[in-house]
């Protein structure tokens, strides 16, 4: 574990938030200065096996999604505009704050929305290079990969190509965005189809994985590009690039490619009915807690200089993140908690994947 110390170089950046409690009493005593959580007695008797206090990168309290923002994601958001792909995700159990966190509500915008405009931002203030976004959003249930913004990927998942770090998602639909509103669209059409494509809303959003992916692209830009094709539109938007990915390097200008993975995960509660025990609930622990080994095991080679092995290929999660999660990739964690009394066993396990990936 770390102490508040952490260096911008960190492969790992792990958070803990915690949400408010209507009114419950709180069971732990948060001491921000020295970026600890202090657990209390109750909590490690409950947990039985649990160090009594952790440490983490960041704790985290409250509504203020822009601080969650600051802390957990705008350094990945910027590594991601440079070039290295970036993920961040949301763990904790079914209504700890994954989603409040990473999408947020009209008041109070997640990490998703704050991403896009810290992209859009960047892009406005990099004129001498041209981009191209294009957006993904993609569902993970039952081990089954789901093209969000394909009606056809809903009944006939998608599938995963190629090994290892070149594995690719395929078909997949992604979409060239050139503004929030633009995204925002895509996000909404996502959404709309996995409503209609599910009975039980809830059940499924908290049972399956969410994955937005942002796929950035750029060059330096030449005059000589700007004269062919009209590279910007009035009225201050962001520079847009016509015609198709700019995969190839054209008269020598290398692109410069990455992707930024933004990902609620499933709920990691254990399960507690017959329902729960069914294929789905060993599914989400299987991904879950083959997650927590892959990333821990990248922090760990990272922190040690070391090269074991990152068993990306026992879930589909972490299989298709290979490419994103390998190499010179940032990852940030947040780990979002209920503080209650009767969430105590949840919070404590989310605790400790939180230690396991640090
Ligand atoms: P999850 O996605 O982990 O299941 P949600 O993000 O849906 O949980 O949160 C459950 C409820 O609690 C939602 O109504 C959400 O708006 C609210 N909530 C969660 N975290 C916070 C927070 N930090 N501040 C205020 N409300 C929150
Ligand atoms: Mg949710």
């Amino acid at each position: 574990s770390h102490g508040p110390d952490h260096g911008a170089e960190d492969k790992v950046l792990v958070s803990i938030r915690l949400r408010p409690t209507n009114g419950e009493v709180e069971c732990w005593d948060v001491n921000r200065s020295q970026h600890t959580l202090k657990v209390q007695e109750q909590y490690a008797r409950a947990s039985g096996t649990s160090p009594p206090e952790f440490c983490f990168d960041e704790v985290l309290t409250g509504s203020d999604n822009k601080v969650v923002y600051n802390a957990a994601a705008k350094s990945h958001v910027r590594a991601a505009m440079d070039g290295f792909n970036s993920v961040i995700f949301a763990y904790g159990q079914t209504a700890s704050g994954k989603t409040f966190t990473l999408s947020g509500s009209d008041d109070e915008p997640g990490i998703i929305p704050r991403a896009m405009k810290d992209v859009f931002g960047y892009i406005r203030r990099t004129p001498s290079r041209e981009f191209l976004l294009r957006a993904s959003y993609l569902e993970i249930y039952n081990e089954q990969i789901h093209d969000l913004l394909s009606t056809a990927s809903l009944a006939q998942p998608v599938q995963l190509q190629g090994a290892g770090p070149n594995v690719i998602i395929t078909p997949l639909r992604e979409e060239v965005v050139t503004s929030l509103k633009g995204v925002r669209e895509v996000i909404e059409r996502g959404n709309g189809n996995r409503r209609t494509a599910t009975t039980d809303w809830n059940e499924r959003s908290s049972r399956s994985h969410s994955v937005f992916r942002l796929v950035i692209e750029s060059r330096e830009r030449t005059t000589a590009i700007e004269t062919v094709m009209p590279t910007s539109v009035s009225g201050g938007n962001v520079p847009q690039t016509l015609g198709g990915p700019l995969l190839q390097a054209k008269n020598g200008r290398s692109v410069r490619t990455s992707v930024l993975s933004l990902i609620d995960l499933a709920g990691s509660e254990k399960a507690t009915s017959d329902k729960d025990r069914t294929r789905e609930g060993r599914y989400i622990n299987t991904s879950l807690l083959t997650l927590g080994t892959v990333i821990g095991t990248l922090a760990e080679n990272a922190a040690k200089g070391k090269n074991d092995h990152v068993p990306y290929r026992n879930s589909k999660l972490t299989r298709m993140l290979q490419p994103c999660l390998s190499g010179n990739a940032r990852i940030s964690v947040v780990c979002t908690l209920n503080p209650t009394p009767n969430a105590i066993p949840e919070s404590t396990s989310t605790l400790l994947f939180a230690q396991r990936v640090k």
